[in-house]
């Protein structure tokens, strides 16, 4: 017998889970993977497997909205963020994780509470009666999809994400990239590839002319999500559109291309950033890479990037599907599903968007299942910190016709108009602290 029903292994699932162990709730955590079932992204049979890059993003709470987030949900002993610390690897000021450390953490915490109890299996239907938290992700299994358009009676939406491929390290050449981060803030995190302005524009027709994969019919006119778009996507919009993006080249010196007058090295045309995604260092994936170009295609194509003229990928580029409910119109505040009060959704499916947000909102799920559970009266954590912010995006405060899913972003909180620019993003975290610790105190029940 259980308290609550799980339906999900992936971070929101993880988190919810973790955050009713701990308050004495009774969880079944049915996760699909490891009982014949897996997704189009997934790799492993792991409880909160990261699918694609290993960054939980800035780690920087005084003026960063994602930094904020992490420091709210530290203070609420996320799951996700011990993890995550325990998987940490060099990542400048923001926090990067080995995927299979982390993801064994979580499993291990969660296999290990006595109150959580672990099933591989599908879940076809939502559950008729009984409290339920559906965290079943922007793979949703599609038997599944369908009983929620059934109850829903909305259709869900689908629009692309892409994968960034991955190099081995050891096939980096390092007489050519050197390591460093932009402005040198942080340490010499990133391994840089510099580009003249030939090999930019070389590179950049490369793109253009580039054999992409076949959209299938279902999902063809879907929007792209923009902080994920494809590179060849983004050469399409004009030849300068990657200088400004993921190759931006500005504060990067080049000690290979120093000169007696620039003794530091100079800014290269353009570069590509890799960034370090296992524990051991030994792969690195390219930064904003996501790609839909044909496998061959990559290969050939990535291989003219100085450096990389010998680079072995441990993993190429993809596109994948997202599946994801119209939250704003379908949920109440408590993220239950209007006229099916016993079903919560969770995570990315909710409309919300990167590892971090998923989380959080796994992590506010199991928050307010345990406190319907013991009867508790629930108030929300308040707008003006990172948790209500999302919060509200997801479950009313956003266009329903236009909803999107959106990552953590300051544009979220309630302005601050009357505090100059340059020190807003300092001010909306400090109101964002304080109102949380009020809050906090607030709770009925904090465990340890
Ligand atoms: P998931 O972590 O996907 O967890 C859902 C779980 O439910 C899965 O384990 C799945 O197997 C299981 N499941 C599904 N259906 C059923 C069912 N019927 N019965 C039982 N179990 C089921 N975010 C980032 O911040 N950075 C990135 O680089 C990034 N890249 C992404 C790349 C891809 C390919 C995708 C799809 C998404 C990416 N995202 C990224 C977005 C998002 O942050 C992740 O998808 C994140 O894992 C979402 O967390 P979740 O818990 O909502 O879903």
């Amino acid at each position: 017998t259980f308290d609550v029903h799980i339906i999900g292994g992936g971070l929101a699932g993880s988190e919810a889970a973790w955050q009713l162990a701990r308050r004495g709730a009774k969880v079944r955590l049915s996760e699909m993977r490891g009982g014949g079932d897996t997704t189009p992204a997934h790799q492993t049979d792991g409880l909160a497997e990261l699918v694609c890059s290993n960054s939980f993003r800035s780690d920087d709470d005084e003026k960063n909205a994602v930094g904020l987030l992490h420091h709210e949900m530290r203070r609420l002993g996320s799951l996700v963020m011990q993890a995550g610390e325990v998987a940490r690897v060099p990542a400048g000021s923001a926090m990067a994780v080995d995927r299979d450390v982390f993801s064994a953490e979580v499993q291990k915490a969660l296999e290990n509470h006595p109150n959580v109890t672990v099933v591989r299996e599908r879940v076809d239907e939502l559950p008729a009666s009984g409290l339920t938290i559906v965290a079943t992700g922007p793979l949703t299994a599609p038997s599944l999809a369908q009983s929620i358009v059934k109850i829903t009676g909305e259709d869900r939406l689908a629009f692309f994400d892409a994968i960034a491929p991955i190099v081995h390290r050891d096939t980096i050449n390092m007489d050519i990239c050197w390591m460093a981060a932009r402005w040198d803030k942080g340490g010499k995190d990133y391994i840089n590839c510099p580009m003249t302005k030939e090999q930019y524009l070389a590179f950049h027709q490369g793109l253009l002319d580039a054999e992409k994969g076949e959209f299938k019919e279902w999902e063809a006119d879907t929007p792209y999500f923009e902080g994920c778009m494809p590179i060849e996507v983004m050469a399409e919009r004009g030849v300068e559109t990657l200088r400004f993006g993921p190759m931006k080249p500005v504060g990067l010196d080049n000690p290979h291309w120093a000169t007696p007058e620039h003794p530091n090295g100079r800014w290269p045309y353009a570069v590509v950033q890799l960034r370090q995604d296992n524990k051991l260092g030994t792969l690195w994936n390219m930064v904003g890479f996501q790609t839909k170009m044909k496998y061959a295609e990559q290969v050939r194509l990535f291989r003219t990037i100085p450096g990389l003229e010998n680079a072995e990928f441990a993993r190429l580029g993809g596109m994948h599907r997202n599946t994801f409910i119209n939250s704003p119109v379908l949920l109440d505040r408590q993220l239950r599903l209007k006229g099916a009060e016993h079903i919560r959704f969770a995570g990315q499916v909710t409309g919300c968007e990167g590892y971090v947000e998923s989380s959080a909102v796994g992590l506010m799920a199991g928050m307010m299942a345990a406190a319907e559970l013991a009867g508790e009266t629930w108030t929300s954590p308040p707008r003006t910190t990172a948790l209500g912010a999302l919060l509200a995006h997801v479950t009313g405060d956003a266009e329903a016709d236009s909803y999107q899913p959106m990552n953590i972003n300051f544009g979220l909180f309630p302005p601050l108009p009357d505090v100059k620019k340059k020190a807003r993003k300092e001010a909306y975290t400090e109101r964002a602290k304080a109102d949380f610790s009020t809050w906090l105190a607030s709770l009925e029940r904090v465990p340890a």
